[in-house]
């Protein structure tokens, strides 16, 4: 039967033509996403093999390998994973069933180099072959099909492509590369091994290279007689599961080739923490803090979560259960030997041990931040990035708010004049240099940093030099809420009517006495033309330099931001 032509679904026809235009400086990610593609595939039958040992049993030492031909100008990477059926490789090769492909066409700057960090990112992987390949082969079986129904799939990446069924000895995968005359480097096995070695050494399983190797030399040859060129397989990469290693053993080179190995990204992480705990609960947990944000940070549909191993077998991509929303920034992975290895996303949730591991975990995420938060220059490019997050913990993680609040950062009215908007002071910064009498800490939420910058209600407080911490994010009215005190502090904002400034304020009784002497009537002819619209009219001392504001009745009335929140939602 003659192959099937098919059409390839219009948003993969798009990415065809950016990814074969636009990353070509780039190209060195085709190796990276189609080893990392066999590994997936392998880590697939691995876990499936527990329960059907026999998918394995001929053929059952897992391995990855690279060959170039150089005649024939063909680069394969066969494994021996869970392969595809045709209709698989139909629906897998042909469409993109990712909704993030999309948003990764939206995404893209046209900065060749940060666009192919996005290709990761958005499990666009397959279709990088076709940046260095004018066509690309594949014949796989799956390890649940019989040796005639194999696949043949085939494309030249121009909006068509063909499949038919073909035989395959085993199970497994070959990805055929017929390279672009510009692409020939490709065929070079030090070149290949580079690569290899850069991105994909801590691949638990071993990529071996198809090499050309120099037989011992023995004195009696001639100098002159060419010897025939000797291949033979050679792993090149560790194939060790980084993360069951002695945190002591590792390098930072290392963690952070694994990290880009684990996410796709090209940039490091601002930092890490790697745990290996022994004793009640058994686990090793290995995370990462990104240096930037993901495009679907605030995506509630885009999964996150750390990859789940049991026992070093790879069970779950994003397994949400080991950590709290608010931390969903945080990638990495846990491996522990107290879940059954037939564990599912819904038992995990149930899981009384799941729920300790997340304790745990969440605690080491913690830890790691305010780790990071001993460098200012880190922390500040971190906060930049996910300080919102955190924001959202103070109300999410009760159980963890102190910590959490140590994390925060804001802006205030101390540093308004050097550091405009940035947002650097801490809570022990506000507490530490407060004055000793000081009981309260002052905050102002505004619509934005302008609006508090200019606010009326700062008068009183720059005149008494008493600093007040400024905020304007959407989030940050619901957060103050869920923040009642900071080391015996109440927060307390500058909007309140009965604000009090204690001992701040003794001066304060004298000045309103006098003020209000002077007001004389003025009060009684403002409530009248009021009328209902206020509560009240008073008079103050509260004000240096405006004529007069509006001030919230107690704690319990809306303040000027949630005001305008339920205006803006119509309310
Ligand atoms: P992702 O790896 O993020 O899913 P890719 O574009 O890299 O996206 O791959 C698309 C899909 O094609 C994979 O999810 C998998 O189902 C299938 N696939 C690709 N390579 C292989 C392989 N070597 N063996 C089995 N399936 C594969
Ligand atoms: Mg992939």
């Amino acid at each position: 039967m003659a192959a099937q032509v098919h059409g390839f679904q219009t948003e993969v026809s798009k990415l065809l033509r950016l990814l074969a235009k636009s990353l070509y400086s780039n190209s060195d990610v085709f190796l990276r996403e189609l080893v990392s593609n066999a590994s997936d595939a392998i880590d697939k039958l691995r876990f499936l093999s527990i329960t059907k040992p026999e998918l394995v049993k001929d053929d059952p030492v897992f391995s990855i390998r690279v060959r170039a031909d150089r005649e024939a100008g063909m680069l394969t990477i066969t494994d021996n994973g869970i392969g595809m059926t045709e209709s698989e490789a139909n629906e897998h090769l042909g469409t993109i069933a990712k909704s993030g492909t999309e948003a990764f066409l939206a995404n893209l700057s046209g900065d060749e180099a940060k666009d192919s960090q996005l290709i990761g990112q958005f499990g666009v992987g397959f279709y990088s072959a076709f940046i260095v390949a004018d066509r690309v082969t594949v014949i796989s079986r799956s390890a649940n099909a019989p040796e005639n129904e194999a696949v043949r799939w085939e494309s030249t990446g121009e909006g068509t492509y063909t499949s038919e069924l073909t035989t395959r000895a085993g199970r497994g995968t070959d990805v055929i590369l017929h390279l672009k005359p510009e692409a020939s480097k490709y065929l070079e096995d030090w070149e290949l091994e580079e690569i290899i070695r850069t991105y994909s050494d801590h691949i638990a399983t071993p990529v071996s290279l198809w090499k050309e190797t120099t037989p011992a030399k023995t004195d009696e040859k001639d100098e002159n007689v060419v010897e025939p060129a000797h291949y033979e397989w050679v792993q090149v990469n560790d194939a060790k599961a980084l993360w069951t290693m002695n945190p002591r053993e590792v390098k930072d080179e290392d963690y952070k080739a694994f990290y880009k190995h684990l996410t796709h990204e090209y940039a490091d992480p601002l930092c890490w923490a790697h745990n290996r705990v022994e004793g009640e609960m058994e686990y090793t947990s290995l995370l990462y803090c990104p240096a930037t944000a993901p495009w679907n940070l605030y995506d509630g549909r885009e999964g996150h979560g750390l990859k789940l191993y049991v026992q070093r077998v790879f069970i779950l991509d994003k397994a949400e259960a080991f950590l709290p929303h608010y931390l969903r920034f945080i990638r990495g992975l846990i491996d522990t030997n107290d879940l059954p290895l037939n564990v599912s996303r819904e038992l995990l949730q149930e899981s009384t041990v799941t729920h300790k591991l997340k304790k745990a975990v969440t605690k080491r995420a913690l830890g790691m931040l305010e780790k990071l938060a001993a460098d200012n220059d880190k922390y500040a490019a971190f906060w930049s990035e996910f300080g919102k997050c955190l924001k959202e913990g103070v109300v999410e993680d009760p159980a963890n708010r102190e910590a959490v609040m140590k994390l925060l950062r804001f802006a205030s009215t101390k540093d308004a004049e050097t550091e405009a908007r940035s947002a650097t002071v801490s809570l022990a910064d506000y507490v530490a240099r407060a004055p000793k009498e000081q009981t309260k800490i002052y905050y102002l939420v505004a619509g934005s940093y302008e609006a508090a910058l200019s606010s009326p209600y700062l008068e009183t407080f720059r005149k008494k030099g008493i600093e007040v911490l400024l905020l304007w994010e959407r989030i940050d009215e619901w957060m103050m809420s869920g923040m009642p005190e900071f080391e015996g502090k109440a927060f307390v904002s500058v909007t309140a009517s009965d604000l009090e400034l204690g001992e701040l304020a003794k001066d304060d009784a004298e000045a309103q006495k006098k003020v209000e002497e002077a007001a004389g009537d003025s009060v009684e002819r403002l409530k009248k033309a009021l009328g209902d619209k206020v509560e009240g009219v008073r008079v103050s001392s509260r004000l240096v330099e405006s004529a007069s504001c509006v001030i919230g009745q107690n704690d319990q009335m809306l303040t000027p931001q949630m005001r305008r929140m339920l205006e803006a939602a119509g309310r």
